[in-house]
């Protein structure tokens, strides 16, 4: 039996400091040194899951193959790990809370005070203990920064780890920021010294600090920071800000940090193999190309809102040997025309609620009339489909029954089962479903099997009712969940690329497998972009 390492990564100072990708870069490293690895995260907040908050505030949810709606460092997770993780790689205090309270209520703690050392604490770490079958090391990255009063339970359950799991068995990183001060030129270790102060308090002495920093730390630093921090200066390890964030695993391996790792676990691995990775990196950044997608999204100012589908588009360019540039658009912009004169393809991702609608549905009219490469996802294909019925069909006033309940033309509705829906958490159509392509779509080109399986999260479908008119218009329906017969793909004829899913594909693309359906998007990007060079110089 293998005895399963841990490593705990803590966040010190500020938050959005990239504990995801640091956690996310060591997995990736010690997997790359033939490791059996797998990620966790933990949420301090009270909310059971983040599926029913704003991705304003807490970014994209990502959805596992199993349904569950998950933390977007989970997304780091599989992209880097190129592994699929489950609902148990992810839980938040309120799950905890709830499991608990659950618990008492059956009468499992009869007689007892139930309190938050031992039962939170115990209940915390018996989800660190189930993620570990077959596993050799568990990287469990804690949400929040060291101090919020939320995180203390979990801080304090990793620290009962160390005691239990034995010194060699246990891993504490703390990622942490050293600020720069312009004025006096001058990077600072303060914060640092007191964010491990606080760790100490709790019971937690970090073996690694990776410094966030704008400038090089350089021999001096590192000594300073060692010496307040009380961790050997090889585990000092340096994280400037890269061009991408696949870079960090070589970035740290360069600092010897998996090394580092596997001495202070007392681990024994073969050498590193990070061939398919650096292949990655070097076609990031050598492309022959660039392309630029519109993306018409709601949130444009928060990228983290649309993080998987940044990335499957940066996917699609590694596999197209292209830089991808994203442009957000501003679809409540009534000049948007303007805004779409030199882009290659347009993007409308997933969405809930009615803001900046029209925008969309004007947006997916000018790719179908102006033939630029239109990729719908979700929300993306409700739009192309009620943009088809009302220009194309003329059905006036088509919607879909979520932004206009009474539309004459419901051609996006509910399914029954959703209708009597009365909890908004965990109810949506969500996670995997199979899916049957058409013969010779181009879906079916793209993944070169007629059977496929993707994620999903939507309570809205095209309605069946509509279905032979949009077909008979040349709306295609190329993809269909057969034991429910609902629409999963929509294509357009007579077009170079339009295609739109009511899944989200973005979920399972990864750095070193590109999703097909981005890779043939961003291929057709491309073509865009190439005849429309060769015509300027005509
Ligand atoms: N709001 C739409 C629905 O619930 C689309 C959801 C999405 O894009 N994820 O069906």
């Amino acid at each position: 039996m293998t005895t399963t390492k841990y490593i705990f990564v803590t966040g010190g100072v500020v938050s959005s400091l990239g504990k995801g990708i640091s956690a996310s870069s060591i997995g990736k490293l010690l997997q790359a040194r033939g490791l059996a690895v797998t990620m966790l995260k933990c949420d301090p907040y009270i909310n059971v899951d983040p599926g029913t908050m704003n991705p304003f505030q807490h970014g994209e949810v990502f959805v596992t193959e199993d349904g569950a709606e998950t933390d977007l460092d989970l997304g780091h997770y599989e992209r880097f790990l190129n592994k699929e993780m489950h609902h148990t790689n992810n839980f938040t205090a309120g799950r905890v809370y709830q499991t608990v309270l659950e618990r008492e209520r059956r009468g499992d703690f009869l007689g007892t005070t139930v309190q938050v050392i031992p039962h939170i604490t115990d209940e915390i770490k018996n989800r660190f203990r189930a993620v570990t079958k077959g596993v050799d090391v568990a990287v469990i990255e804690i949400g929040g920064t060291v101090g919020d009063i939320e995180s203390l339970p979990f801080l304090e359950a990793a620290r009962q780890m160390g005691l239990e799991a034995g010194k060699d068995n246990v891993l504490y990183m703390h990622v942490t920021l050293i600020p720069y001060i312009k004025a006096s030129e001058e990077l600072k270790t303060k914060p640092t010294q007191h964010s491990v102060q606080k760790l100490r308090e709790i019971g937690i002495s970090p073996d690694v600090l990776v410094c966030r920093t704008e400038k090089p730390l350089g021999p001096e630093m590192r000594a300073k920071l060692s010496m307040f921090c009380s961790v050997p200066k090889e585990s000092v390890i340096e994280a400037p800000d890269v061009e991408s964030i696949y870079e960090v695993p070589t970035v740290f391996h360069k600092q010897g940090l998996d090394d580092q790792i596997l001495m202070i676990l007392r681990m024994r691995t073969q050498a590193k193999d990070l061939e398919s990775w650096d292949r990655v990196v070097d076609r990031l950044k050598h492309p022959k190309r660039e392309v630029t997608i519109a993306l018409a999204g709601k949130y444009t100012d928060y990228k983290d809102a649309y993080k998987s589908v940044n990335e499957a588009l940066i996917h699609g360019g590694i596999a197209n040997e292209a830089k991808v540039r994203i442009r957000f658009l501003d679809t409540t912009d009534p000049k948007i025309h303007e805004q779409l004169s030199d882009v290659h393809g347009i993007l409308v991702p997933g969405g809930f609620g009615d803001r900046g609608i029209e925008g969309k549905i004007r947006v997916a009219q000018l790719a179908r009339e102006e033939k630029i490469p239109y990729f719908g996802l979700c929300l993306g294909l409700q739009i192309a489909v009620i943009e088809f019925s009302r220009n194309v069909l003329k059905l006036s006033g088509a919607h879909s029954t979520e932004f206009d309940a009474k539309t004459r033309y419901p051609v996006i509705d509910l399914l029954p089962e959703q209708k009597s829906v009365k909890n908004m958490g965990a109810t949506m159509r969500l996670g995997t479903y199979e899916c049957t392509l058409k013969k010779g779509s181009l879906a079916h080109k793209a993944y070169g099997t007629l059977n496929i399986s993707e994620r999903h999260r939507h309570r809205y479908e095209v309605n069946n009712k509509f279905r032979k008119l949009l077909e008979d218009a040349g709306l295609s329906a190329a993809g269909i969940h057969a034991p429910k017969n609902l629409v999963e793909i929509v294509e357009l004829k007579d077009h170079p690329w339009y295609l739109a899913t009511q899944f989200h594909p973005e979920f399972k693309s990864r750095p070193e497998a590109p999703h097909p359906l981005f890779r043939d998007f961003i291929a057709a990007a491309v073509e865009r972009a190439q005849t429309k060079r060769s015509h300027a110089h005509a």
